[in-house]
């Protein structure tokens, strides 16, 4: 068979260390009846694990998004038996254009777990995807840049807002970091398993105010980093009385946004909320 030649542009970087792709299975907890979602299963080397695992454990199915055409024969040719059985199911899609909620809303098992080694140059705009969704993933773990990760988790105390948005929808935990080498070919940057557990109530339905408040609040108050948050907050909204909102909430009006914790932007979004007048 003729080599593959890899697409940069794809970003494919194909894992290639039995014991990280055991890690990111295993983080899954697969479970009897689960649903797994895959995005990029390349030439499928995780998803053979997965497709294991859910048969050892009941689960119900794994489906595979790709986008690059040429791997659709390798991968039906190496998965004809699953695909047979119904076990499995490959899609020839571009993932930000697959209508997740439409394929979830004609089955009657809506719950899934999102597992995937996925292609970095996307990886913002996968997660807004499925945290938007109105099916969500209960789970997401997914390989993504070592610095991504690290702005998900706020590892350096700092709020960000990437961390602060995945923060609304659950909490997140880093379960590896993988180097290079564990990668062919190898990219750039040091990489990391992440690993988001989505909160039940967010998993059917936030109350979509809310959550459109929450995340403007938070975009446009740590908009420019340099600046405290009452003026970023009052670029955003001038005819808002920002500095009531923050003495009832005891907040400091010197305060830089990226010192305050997840739950005072909660409140600060519910506040305003309630109070706005557009
Ligand atoms: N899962 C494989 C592994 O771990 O070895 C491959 C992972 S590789 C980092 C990313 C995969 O995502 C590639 O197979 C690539 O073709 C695919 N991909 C890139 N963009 C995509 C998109 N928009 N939708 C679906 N798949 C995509």
């Amino acid at each position: 068979m003729a080599k593959f030649e890899h697409k940069k542009s794809l970003g494919q970087n194909f894992l290639k260390t039995e014991s990280i792709l055991d890690i990111i299975v295993d983080g899954g907890n697969i479970g009897p009846g689960d649903i797994v979602l895959e995005i990029g299963p390349g030439e499928g080397a995780l998803t053979a694990k997965l497709i294991s695992k859910i048969e050892e454990r009941g689960g119900e199915k794994l489906i595979c998004i790709e986008k690059d055409h040429r791997l659709i024969p390798i991968l039906s040719e190496k998965f004809s038996r699953e695909t047979g059985s119904g076990v499995a199911e490959i899609l020839e899609k571009d993932i930000l254009k697959w209508s997740s909620d439409e394929y979830f809303e004609e089955r009657a098992n809506k719950n899934y777990k999102l597992i995937a080694n996925i292609p970095y140059y996307i990886t913002g705009a996968i997660l807004e995807k499925f945290f938007s969704a109105k099916y969500k993933p209960t789970i997401i773990i997914v390989m993504v840049q070592k610095e991504v990760a690290d702005r998900v988790v706020s590892r350096d105390g700092k709020q960000n807002i990437l961390g602060l948005c995945t923060k609304f929808y659950g909490d997140s935990e880093i379960l590896k970091i993988v180097k290079p080498g564990n990668f062919n070919p190898p990219p750039k940057v040091d990489s990391a398993v992440l690993k988001i557990t989505l909160r039940n109530d967010v998993t059917r339905v936030t109350d979509p105010r809310f959550e459109k408040t929450y995340l403007s609040v938070v975009k446009k108050g740590l908009a420019h980093k340099r600046k405290k948050l009452s003026s970023n907050l009052r670029d955003a909204d001038e005819n808002y009385n920002w500095p009531e909102l923050f003495t009832l909430l005891d907040i400091d009006l010197n305060a830089r946004g990226e010192d305050l914790p997840f739950e005072v932007w909660m409140k600060m979004s519910e506040e305003y909320l309630k109070n706005k007048t557009n």
